[in-house]
């Protein structure tokens, strides 16, 4: 591959950012939206069974220079529906924004960018995430490390598209691998992965050395704090393909009621 190169330049500038914060101040009373205003992983059990929700909305918000390539979104679409059960049906909903004003974001700023952009909300029936495609970096990343996106909300996500973008050259084949591994790995944060909430107790496999991570190694949720130059990007690209959830992390979603 004529890309390996350049990308073992870029090894070092890799890293996922979890953000678990507890946003209880900002359910303030009567806010319609406030079901969607909670801790992160605090809604994997609504998004895996069918009770109360029996259908799952993904609300998509991207300008036309950052929307994702079609593989993501049919390997994001795939890998929920292999999870969660809703009778109702996963739908997809894709709206196309204007950049938005401010790079590089920090993740207040990216939760100011959701609150005036976000249109899908839970209600009824009807469970709704929020993936935001970002047109800047995170205001984290130094020379060193990225932020290629966060899980910071209960149904709330950012896809760092714009790095993304920069860290394959858009190449064509490995955009939408980092992408999905991305997608797929910050909705299994919202879904509670690992051990989020520290309810891992059916078969701990937290990762001591990477925190909310999995400690094995094949699994999408596996994240190397300690040894970055075997990153998760070097697995991706000597693979080339998306991590899948391993059996443990498979066996948590099933014991809060996914499949
Ligand atoms: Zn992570
Ligand atoms: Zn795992």
């Amino acid at each position: 591959m004529a890309y390996n190169f350049r990308w073992i330049l870029l090894l070092f500038a890799f890293v996922f950012v979890l953000s678990c914060k507890n946003d209880d101040d900002e359910q303030v009373a009567n806010d319609p939206t406030a079901e969607n205003k909670k801790g992160l992983g605090t809604s994997a059990e609504d998004i895996l069974t069918s009770n109360p929700y029996t259908r799952l909305t993904v609300e998509m918000a991207y300008s036309t220079t950052f929307e994702p390539t079609e593989t993501a979104k049919t390997n994001f679409k795939n890998f929920i529906e292999e999870r969660v059960h809703k009778p109702g049906g996963v739908t997809f909903v894709e709206r196309v924004i204007n950049d938005q004003p401010g790079a590089p974001f920090s993740i207040e700023e990216i939760i100011q960018i959701e609150d005036n952009i976000r249109t899908e909300y839970t209600e009824g029936n009807n469970l709704a995430v929020f993936v935001f495609f970002s047109n800047g970096r995170s205001s984290n990343d130094t020379e060193t490390t990225v932020t290629l996106g966060t899980a910071y909300r209960n149904t709330s996500m950012v896809i760092y598209e714009a790095t993304l973008k920069f860290l394959t050259d858009s190449n064509e084949e490995l955009l939408p691998i980092l992408e999905s591994t991305v997608l797929n790995h910050e909705f299994g944060h919202i879904l509670g992965l690992t051990n989020i909430l520290d309810d891992d107790i059916h078969q701990v496999h937290e990762d001591p050395n990477a925190q909310k991570h999995c400690i094995v190694e094949e699994c999408l949720m596996y994240f190397d704090a300690t040894n970055v130059g075997r990153s998760d990007l070097q697995r991706m690209m000597q693979r080339a393909m998306v991590p899948e959830l391993d059996p443990l992390c498979i066996g948590d979603l099933q014991a809060k009621g996914g499949r």
